[in-house]
């Protein structure tokens, strides 16, 4: 009662416990949509599209002070038609106010040429996810599958949505080639995660590369291996299928005795996943092989899970979850036949790794242990039979060891064994006793003379590994092939073709890297390609802590220096510094050949605001909203309300504060340098110091596209800080 009670209390509570997944932040794009002619700019690349200057005014007055999506994306959609493109800003270059440019490709994708479009800005979510199904079957013979894509849709997108085919250039043309090889390879992005449209600059795509379909697999992998299309006939596919809240699939087939028969089925190997596979013999006896590693033919002598069980063989394992089970497409099943003609059905199930351990597992555990502490209770008046060792009643005992004796077997090797004092696990009947065995050499127990003979047959047998390696059972098999056999299958991580393994490397940079990198890992991850940051070559293997190195260099610069004047974009002086800690031709109104007690500065400063706040500075580009009654709401302040807001200003000068922690609102002459430091203000909005903001500008000639690219690719987010 007690249990069947705190299971369904479990089960009531489980659903609430469980957290539902927390959307990201997305930032709101502001409102912002126009008409606009595209035209193809035969010097753009991919998805970036140019605008006119005046576009960037219109979407930061729209918004005002939220941040600014980024990249910057748009929807374009050409009027009268469904089709639509997204398209991230280059540059705000266009000559006109009236289109749009974009590249070739992206032109033809929309059929848009020289047609209206509505653009619309918009925020894509950051794509954490692609699947890509190659469209032509050589793609296997690219060397780097994985990084070419990826470096494709870095140079090529940086917005990207299900449907969009990626065309990529061989890169055996550059290598010269015969004309057939070098050929472009088309990929379907088939699928993308958060959402259908995503943006992909500056992220860590999860890349998954999967067959469009079974067959076309198939035929790639034969083309590749074999020259051939030559039918696989022995392999049969199991589906799965929902029932209840788990999947099923079965199949029955027949085996002749030492015979296969293989069977496959879709391993979904993003998500981990309980399996279970019961073989049942209706007839004669065969047994259960399974690979979780590609190997299309498990058997007695190569696989990763086995059970030789009589009559049916079970096994339960977890697969999936991991990056190396992104690779394996398939699990495989074979069944080998025992007895000649064996007769069996399989099934199979599969489900949530997480809910099927928190559910059954919990409830097997306290069971047994319920069981042990009864019987391990001394009762009173009892005594214990010295052929069964069991509790007795004093005065029955002598009746039942009459009859223990006579009927009752017991075996010391299972009682030594058992850790719970139930006698059921060691009292035989003496009939049943004759062909209970142990075997010598492994921990195996069985209770028939046929299990037997086929644990001897089967369990010690030695089998022979390609590699040489001596001694090796059933029972060390799939350790030996699943970590240790250098002719063993493994997927490569950096060309993700299934390769011998060779042995582990055991070169010293390759067991520092703590990667576990076979021989063939080795060797295939030291091609390198050209950091796109530093041009320098980095080795695949490399390619993780390189970009780690780049990342941390980029977040731990030091801030580039800025006057602390609010409407200032220069930088003070760090060989001639004065005592308010701006920059050279800020203080030059405020310098004074002596001026021991600070009192002439301050009167200077406490004058300058007055003057600001009462009348103004009356210049044309001023942006001195708060302080300035040329732009201030309000206008022109009372020379009482004037001082007190002036004289709080100076408190906030560095000669009351230490001169880092000073600021100063004070209008400044050159217009250029006004200007910067606006569009910096409002740059901010993307997650970057202001000081950082003020540089792009400097470093792009004040254009805010150019600035935002710079900012992206060199300056340390203040969101993410490693
Ligand atoms: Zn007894
Ligand atoms: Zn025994
Ligand atoms: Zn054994
Ligand atoms: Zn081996
Ligand atoms: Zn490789
Ligand atoms: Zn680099
Ligand atoms: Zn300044
Ligand atoms: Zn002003």
């Amino acid at each position: 009662m007690d249990l069947s009670d705190s299971e369904s209390e479990a089960e009531q509570v489980s659903p609430v416990a469980k957290t539902l997944p927390v959307k990201k932040h997305v930032v709101k794009a502001p409102h912002w949509r126009r008409e606009l002619r595209v035209e193809v700019d035969t010097n753009l690349n991919g998805d970036r599209i140019v605008m006119h200057q005046s576009v960037l005014q219109e979407i930061l007055s729209a918004a005002g002070t939220e941040p600014l999506p980024n990249p910057l994306s748009f929807k374009i959609a050409p009027l009268g038609t469904s089709a639509i493109a997204f398209g991230a800003v280059k540059e705000f270059t266009a000559s006109s106010e009236d289109i749009v440019q974009v590249s070739q490709t992206l032109a033809e994708r929309i059929l848009a040429t020289e047609a209206l479009a509505t653009i619309t800005c918009v925020s894509l979510p950051k794509c954490e996810y692609l699947k890509i199904a190659p469209l032509d079957p050589e793609y296997l013979q690219i060397p780097d599958l994985r990084a070419l894509l990826e470096s494709h849709l870095r140079q090529n997108f940086s917005c990207i949505s299900e449907g969009d085919v990626l065309i990529v250039s061989s890169p055996l043309k550059k290598l010269n080639l015969s004309k057939s090889t070098a050929k472009d390879f088309r990929f379907l992005v088939s699928e993308s995660r958060p959402e259908k449209s995503c943006s992909c600059i500056d992220v860590d795509i999860n890349l998954d590369v999967v067959p469009l379909d079974v067959g076309l697999a198939e035929d790639a992998v034969r083309q590749k291996f074999f020259g051939s299309l030559a039918e696989n006939s022995a392999m049969k596919d199991v589906f799965l299928v929902p029932e209840g809240n788990l999947l099923r699939g079965s199949t029955s087939g027949a085996v002749s005795a030492a015979a296969y028969t293989y069977y496959r089925i879709q391993a979904e190997g993003n998500k981990p996943w309980n399996y279970t596979a019961i073989l049942t013999s209706d007839a004669g006896d065969c047994d259960l092989f399974v690979s979780v590693s590609g190997n299309e033919k498990p058997s007695l002598e190569e696989h990763d899970y086995y059970n030789i069980d009589e009559r049916e063989s079970r096994i339960s394992f977890s697969f999936g979850g991991t990056d190396a089970a992104m690779d394996v497409p398939h699990l495989y099943i074979g069944v080998r036949g025992y007895t000649p003609d064996a007769h069996f059905k399989l099934a199979i199930t599969r489900s949530a790794a997480s809910t099927a351990s928190s559910g059954s597992g919990s409830g097997s555990v306290s069971v047994l242990e319920t069981s042990s502490s009864e019987s391990d209770a001394p009762l009173p008046d009892h005594s214990t039979c010295s052929n069964c060792f069991q509790q007795v009643p004093q005065r029955t005992l002598p009746m039942h060891e009459a009859f223990c004796f006579r009927n009752n077997a017991v075996c010391t090797r299972c009682r030594t064994a058992s850790t719970s004092t139930n006698p059921l696990a060691y009292v035989f009947k003496k009939s049943e006793f004759a062909s209970h065995w142990h075997c010598d050499a492994c921990a195996t127990v069985g209770n028939s003379m046929s299990s037997k003979e086929k644990h001897e047959a089967l369990a010690h047998k030695a089998i022979p590994c390609e590699c040489g390696v001596e001694g090796l059972e059933l029972q060390g098999v799939a350790e030996h092939y699943g970590s240790q056999c250098p002719e063993r299958l493994i997927v490569c991580r950096y060309c993700h073709l299934r390769v011998r393994a060779g042995k582990k490397s055991l070169a010293a940079k390759d067991l520092m890297s703590g990667l576990g990198l076979s021989e063939h890992e080795s060797v295939c991850g030291s091609r390198t390609i050209e950091c796109i940051k530093c041009k320098a070559n980095v080795q695949l293997k490399d390619v993780q802590v390189h970009a780690k190195f780049h990342e941390v260099q980029k977040q731990n610069q030091k801030l580039p220096p800025l006057c602390p004047n609010s409407q200032c974009s220069n930088a003070p002086n760090a060989q001639y510094p004065n005592m308010l800690s701006l920059c050279q031709p800020c203080f030059s109104p405020y310098w004074f050949p002596s001026d021991p007690q600070n009192t002439k500065v301050a009167t200077k400063l406490l004058g300058a605001y007055h003057q600001q706040l009462t009348t103004g500075c009356g210049r044309p580009h001023c942006t001195n909203r708060l302080y300035c009654a040329t732009v201030k709401e309000g206008g022109n302040m009372n020379p009482n309300d004037a001082a007190v807001v002036a004289l709080e200003a100076l408190r906030q000068s560095a000669l009351f504060k230490s001169g880092s922690l000073s600021t100063y609102h004070l209008c400044v002459p050159d217009a250029k340098n006004a200007k910067r430091r606006e569009m910096a203000d409002s740059l901010q909005g993307m997650g970057f110091h202001v000081s950082w903001c003020v540089k792009a500008l400097a470093e792009s000639d004040d254009d805010a596209g150019k600035a935002t690219t710079w900012l992206l690719q060199n300056a340390p987010s203040l969101t993410n800080k490693t």
